[in-house]
């Protein structure tokens, strides 16, 4: 299961409690997997479209405490070969009235009815901002494996929404970027720190705490690629060194054709390093008869280098 998936779980087991809260989590999954649609003569209707049944779930029993809607669940397949499968929870004429009634969106002015975005007052309290957000991620939101990144998005298909999410996430101190998409807006959290705040502020808890968890082996792993780095640097010194040696080998050996005070192994190595200057340490080891490893041979050089060094010092 994703990292996505289990935070979602997460939050879907989360037993509603506050009726302010219900309300605000019920704004925010009408924006973010609710529509509209409209029969004439002032007639609606809402419908949440989901493919997550585990939401879909939460959406029925939100409906069914706080606001006393029996909602039905229908399923279709869409796109082709199976494709996925929709959940959909339609509303009534008058349930949806309801519903939009409860939550402001729909105010009465005079003979005629107004349609309104979220209102305020749903924002006054910290536990609604929370529970907002939740619903939020819950109905337009992802998030990348922190294995491989921190990422938090939501999707947003109007600016108006955008502006709810933005500033609860700016209320909660927690950066953000906003990138206009061709059909809307993707509001990205992009930190591990802000990351971790927001999965605590949605009450996701247990996935902060295992995304903490990522968090400590990442900075210990990229603790450790810096230190592999820096073999890889040491390595490249080795090379020109080994390069280096190579000639003076050849000098030497010249001077001295039974190998002066190079003996055995180290004279093995000698005689190879001169013979092929232009081989890499792996080439060179592999060039020894039974083989050796790239750090025996490394010392192995580091010796003969000593040992030209005292004759030339003789
Ligand atoms: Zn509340």
């Amino acid at each position: 299961m994703s990292f996505s998936t289990e935070a979602k779980r997460e939050l879907i087991r989360l037993k509603p409690e506050k009726s302010c809260c219900m309300l605000s989590e019920m704004s925010a999954l009408v924006q973010g997997c609710g529509t509209l649609s409209f029969r004439g003569r002032g007639r609606f209707s809402v419908a949440f479209r989901t493919e997550n049944t585990s939401l879909a779930k939460r959406i029925f029993l939100l409906l069914k405490l706080r606001f006393n809607i029996i909602s039905t669940p229908e399923y279709a397949f869409v796109g082709r070969f199976g494709g996925r499968r929709i959940c959909t929870l339609r509303l009534g004429e008058a349930d949806s009235r309801r519903l939009l009634t409860a939550l402001r969106m729909l105010r009465q002015n005079g003979e005629t009815e107004d349609f309104h975005g979220v209102p305020r007052s749903i924002f006054s309290k910290k536990c609604c901002r929370s529970a907002y957000l939740r619903g939020a991620f819950l109905s337009a939101g992802s998030m990348l494996s922190p294995e491989k990144g921190y990422l938090v998005s939501f999707f947003a298909s109007g600016s108006d929404k955008a502006r709810i999410i933005s500033s609860l996430l700016g209320k909660a101190d927690i950066a953000f970027h906003t990138h206009e998409k061709g059909n809307g807006y993707t509001i990205s959290v992009t930190r591990g720190d802000d990351e971790a705040a927001l999965l605590a502020l949605m009450g996701a808890h247990s996935a902060m705490m295992d995304l903490e968890n990522i968090r400590i082996t990442r900075e210990s792993r990229g603790k450790a690629n810096r230190a592999s780095n820096c073999d890889e640097g040491n390595l490249k010194k080795q090379l020109a060194f080994a390069g280096a040696l190579a000639e003076r080998i050849e000098e030497y050996l010249n001077a001295h054709p039974d190998g002066g005070s190079l003996t055995g192994r180290l004279l093995e190595t000698a005689r190879l390093r001169a013979s092929y200057p232009e081989a890499s340490l792996e080439e060179l080891a592999k060039a020894h008869e039974g083989g050796i490893s790239k750090s025996g041979l490394y010392h192995r050089l580091k010796d003969i280098e000593k040992h030209l060094d005292e004759a030339e010092n003789e």
